[in-house]
């Protein structure tokens, strides 16, 4: 093997035509780059997962013929995240934040994408108001431009500090955030190749940074692979991505003619004509 790569769904629903499309991109690049493959649950958020949404990904994806090599499961993971924070407080670089969601919203600038960028109001202040005080925890960033490349999409020269500013790693309901825990998994479980949709991309330079802070000095190899596009060109609205494979499954369509219709509507495909899965990994490892 000459590496690890990570397929990564939130079960916080059913698996959804993205996540096959996302599945056929990280199961190609695994075959064309042999690499072992990690399956992991990212559970972060326990007021949004549910058992029967993990339970889905498992049988969905053996639905279609999808192995893995490994799993594992963030609700688990406690106690590795909870060492990867104290390496954080020991290098002075947490601190809690008493924003309002209001205060957000009102103090402080937004990104290109919409994104709030924390000012660094509660850095500023220090600790003042009481700590049972609902709070989340932040990491400080530094004034500092990542390089990074994607093997689709080229170069990128990104500075985190006016993306998003100091991020929460752990929100006010005490739940470890997805840029915390993705970070830590991405360095304890040993992933070399990071392959997903392109709207997580606006994400990828912090991550590198708060890796380096944790200590990863060189990030995993990035793949953003496009997204679902309907005909206008537009990204599917939610109410479609809200469709589940299991309620075409239970329609009684055949992985084959799902495989052949996701493959059209990314475009991998010219016609919705029904494929095996080999022959739709082998349309997405064409684009890798
Ligand atoms: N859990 C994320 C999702 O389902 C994927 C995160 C990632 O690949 O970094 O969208």
């Amino acid at each position: 093997m000459n590496g690890k790569i990570r397929f990564a769904p939130s079960p916080t629903g059913y698996l959804h035509e993205g996540h096959l499309l996302s599945a056929l991109y990280v199961w190609a690049a695994a075959q064309k780059w042999g690499l072992h493959i990690h399956l992991r649950i990212e559970d972060h958020d326990q007021s949004r997962a549910r058992p029967e949404y993990i339970q889905s990904i498992y049988e969905d994806l053996s639905w279609f013929g999808f192995s893995w090599d490994s799993q594992s499961i963030q609700s688990e993971r406690g106690r590795i995240y909870e060492a990867a924070l104290q390496k954080l407080k020991a290098q002075n670089l947490v601190y809690p934040c008493y924003c309002s969601r209001k205060q957000l919203e009102n103090e402080n600038p937004k990104s290109e994408t919409g994104e709030i960028v924390y000012k660094g109001k509660c850095r500023e202040q220090g600790s003042a108001s009481a700590i049972d005080t609902p709070h989340n925890l932040r990491v400080k960033i530094a004034d500092k431009v990542i390089e990074w490349h994607d093997l689709r999409l080229g170069d990128f020269s990104e500075n985190p500090k006016f993306q998003c500013g100091d991020f929460p790693i752990k929100d006010r309901d005490n739940q470890w955030t997805y840029q915390f825990a993705v970070c830590v998994d991405d360095i304890d479980e040993g992933i070399t190749h990071v392959v997903r949709g392109e709207d997580i991309r606006s994400s990828t330079a912090r991550q590198i940074e708060l890796m380096g802070l944790l200590g990863r000095t060189s990030p995993p190899v990035y793949y953003h692979h496009p997204l679902i596009v309907d005909t206008s060109g537009k990204k599917l609205s939610k109410r479609e991505m809200a469709h589940s494979l299991r309620q075409d499954k239970n329609a009684g369509i055949s992985p084959k003619s799902l495989l052949g219709k996701v493959c059209f509507e990314a475009h991998l495909q010219p016609q919705n004509t029904p494929i095996t899965l080999q022959q739709a990994l082998n349309l997405a490892a064409d684009r890798l």
